[in-house]
């Protein structure tokens, strides 16, 4: 990176991938510069903005969460300091158990779960259901306030003089003395000089949910769907995942698909107010990429943060700014290194 001032770092797009890079790198010392053109559909402006340490379908703890999990909740903690505003909010998740396998799966994953489940716990708005299979609790659940954390990052950097709002162009000459760092989500694909990344474009959906007469918990609802009540007030219940489907309005058959099992679960009949789709920037791997162009060095990229944005974004940016900075390697699972060979070389 000789000759490239790492001080000044522009970023293009203020998802949840940019906007923690942009912190992260500014809390450096780093002089930054966010550019983005407010697309509606952007993941981030969809999302539920819940986080889960769990697999569910595995019944194990998920992907690095002891890295992940500390880091995210260290990270948005110290945001609300500077910030003074509240985003996290933390919550049980409780998850009806459908059927009796599912139960024997918990139970003989009790051990790996330890930490992060209680299949043996007590709410009262889970036990008044009387649900056949009963439920457990994920207890270190919750919800980023996503629409408030990219309002409060973009009146942060335009307090600065260092956000500009519209359509980056990476057709224009470059300058060569600085980085600038892709967050372009799912957009990415039609940027040339990361557009044979494989990211993929994964259609997703949230319901705006009228209030709902038997539930008026604070915590997370899961039957396989979810349905919680966001910072804001709004109810909201989601989401579907249809792979490389970059369809921007509701796709047929999916509201019933996310409503009927909470109606299921909540044995009522649930009125739907909204519906937000959102394209989310999924890997091939599922694990976020990160790192520089292989010829052009000083244009990177930082995203394909995939269906855990929140808990993917700060861990991963603090790592990439400290390889910006400070020179520190890339975990090699989330380099940009690990597509050169099957999808750079081939392509060039
Ligand atoms: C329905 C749905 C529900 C979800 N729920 C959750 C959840 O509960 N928890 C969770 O952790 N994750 C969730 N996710 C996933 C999460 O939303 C994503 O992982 C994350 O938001 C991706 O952020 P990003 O910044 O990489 O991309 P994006 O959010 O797509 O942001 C990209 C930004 O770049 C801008 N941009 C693009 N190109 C340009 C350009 N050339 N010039 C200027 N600006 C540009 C766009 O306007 C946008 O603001 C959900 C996603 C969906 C769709």
């Amino acid at each position: 990176m000789h000759g490239i001032n790492l001080k000044r770092v522009t970023i293009i797009g203020q998802g949840l991938a940019g906007s923690v890079l942009a912190f992260s790198l500014y809390k450096r010392g780093v002089q930054v510069r966010i550019v983005d053109n407010n697309w509606k559909n952007a993941a981030s402006k969809v999302a539920a903005g819940m986080w889960n340490p769990v697999n569910f379908r595995r019944m194990i703890p998920g992907w690095r969460v002891e890295d992940l999990l500390p880091s995210m909740l260290k990270f948005f903690s110290e945001l609300e300091s500077e910030l003074d505003v509240k985003l996290l909010h933390q919550k049980h998740l409780i998850r009806r158990i459908p059927d009796e396998a599912s139960r024997k799966l918990w139970k003989n994953q009790e051990e790996k779960l330890q930490k992060y489940s209680d299949l043996k716990a007590s709410l009262a708005e889970a036990d008044a259901m009387n649900w056949p299979n009963g439920y457990g609790i994920i207890p270190s659940c919750g919800v980023l306030d996503i629409p408030l954390f990219l309002e409060k990052t973009k009146r942060f950097f335009i307090n600065q003089d260092a956000y500009c709002m519209g359509e980056f162009s990476w057709n224009e000459p470059l300058p060569d003395d600085e980085l600038i760092i892709s967050c372009e989500g799912y957009a990415t694909r039609n940027n040339p000089y990361f557009n044979w990344v494989p990211i993929g474009a994964n259609h997703g959906e949230i319901l705006e949910i009228k209030d709902p007469q038997n539930w008026n918990s604070s915590n997370i609802l899961n039957c396989g769907k979810f349905l919680f009540k966001a910072p804001n007030g709004v109810w909201k219940a989601g989401s579907v995942y249809v792979p490389e489907n970059e369809q921007l309005t509701p796709i047929d058959g999916a509201a019933d698909e996310i409503k009927e099992p909470i109606e299921k679960a909540l044995k009522e009949r649930l009125s739907i107010n909204n519906i937000t789709v959102g394209i989310r920037p999924t890997s091939k791997d599922r694990a976020p990429v990160m790192g520089f162009h292989p010829e052009t060095k000083n244009i990177g990229i930082f995203g394909g943060l995939g269906t855990k944005g929140v808990l993917n974004a700060p861990f991963f940016a603090e790592q990439f700014s400290e390889h910006i900075c400070n020179g520190k390697e890339i975990d090699r699972e989330v380099a940009i290194d690990r597509f050169l060979k099957k999808h750079y070389d081939k392509k060039n």
